[in-house]
């Protein structure tokens, strides 16, 4: 197994992504920035909650082997802990975070997704399967949302989901597994890079010939190319931006030959 990462802030801000790996597993995080002059009820800025959630992934991730959506609720539960009596952790506006973890054991990956961190996992046929939390991009009545909408619907039923304050949360993430062999690849990547594909119109398969031949870094320098070359219109021209790339190594079992999906395979990764 190989693991390697790139992070990198939108230019003079600070970064509010977090990316973080152990030996089988990775994680990333994209903390949502705060609209201008909103109360959030918290004393404390998204690059805390990131830290704070990604420290309580990791610890759980080294030390126990519980499901990630557990893994995920504890961290949201010690970081609830760790905003103290000064935050009202009620307030829907309290800071959020993405998160997306994928965890290789025995030649399976197991994967959480909650809100718009992409997985992408390459199989051992190159065959692609984006697994992504789109649930904030299908809000009831469609784009332009207000923020009124958005703010009644985050973290509650029929809505989005968002590691944030409420353990919940973790239980309605987007969980799954796929075969990952050698061979195998995984991409997880926050939306300032995976903006390459929607938004710029790159192909999954061209960022993962990126990754193979540059590494993570690579490809956020194309991110940051395709920004500086086309700004978008709409969207801010430069996001907080992580790629992980995640490759299974060593030789296939002798009596495993092109690996067979599943019959259950598509159920697995919600297509
Ligand atoms: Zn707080």
């Amino acid at each position: 197994m190989r693991i390697s990462y790139a992070t990198e802030s939108a230019p003079g801000h600070v970064n509010e992504d977090y990316a973080l790996c152990g030996n089988d597993w990775a994680a990333v995080l994209d903390g949502a920035t705060a609209f201008p002059g909103v109360e959030s009820g918290c004393v404390h800025d998204v690059p805390w909650l990131v830290r704070h959630l990604a420290s309580g992934v990791s610890r759980r991730m080294l030390l126990d082997s519980m499901p990630l959506p557990d893994v995920l609720a504890a961290a949201i539960e010690e970081t609830r802990e760790a905003h103290g009596p000064a935050c009202d952790l009620a307030n829907p506006d309290s800071p959020s975070s993405t998160i997306s973890i994928v965890r290789v054991c025995g030649g399976t990956a197991e994967y959480l997704t909650l809100a718009d961190s992409p997985i992408v996992v390459r199989g051992h046929d190159q065959a692609l399967t984006p697994v992504i939390d789109d649930r904030l991009a299908h809000l009831p009545g469609g784009r332009p949302y207000s923020r009124k909408l958005v703010r009644s619907l985050r973290n509650q039923p029929g809505g989005f989901w968002v590691a944030s304050t409420s353990t919940e949360a973790a239980y309605r993430a987007i969980t799954g597994s796929v075969p990952f062999e050698p061979g195998s690849e995984i991409g997880i990547f926050t939306d300032g890079a995976s903006r390459l594909v929607e938004f710029y119109g790159y192909e999954w398969e061209h960022v993962f010939s990126v990754m193979e031949t540059g590494g993570p870094g690579a490809l956020l320098r194309l991110v940051r190319s395709a920004e500086n070359e086309k700004p978008l219109g709409d969207a801010k021209q430069h996001d907080d931006a992580t790629a992980v790339f995640m490759t299974g190594c060593g030789a296939a079992r002798p009596d495993q030959g092109i690996m067979q999906r599943p019959a259950n395979w598509r159920d697995l990764v919600g297509m």
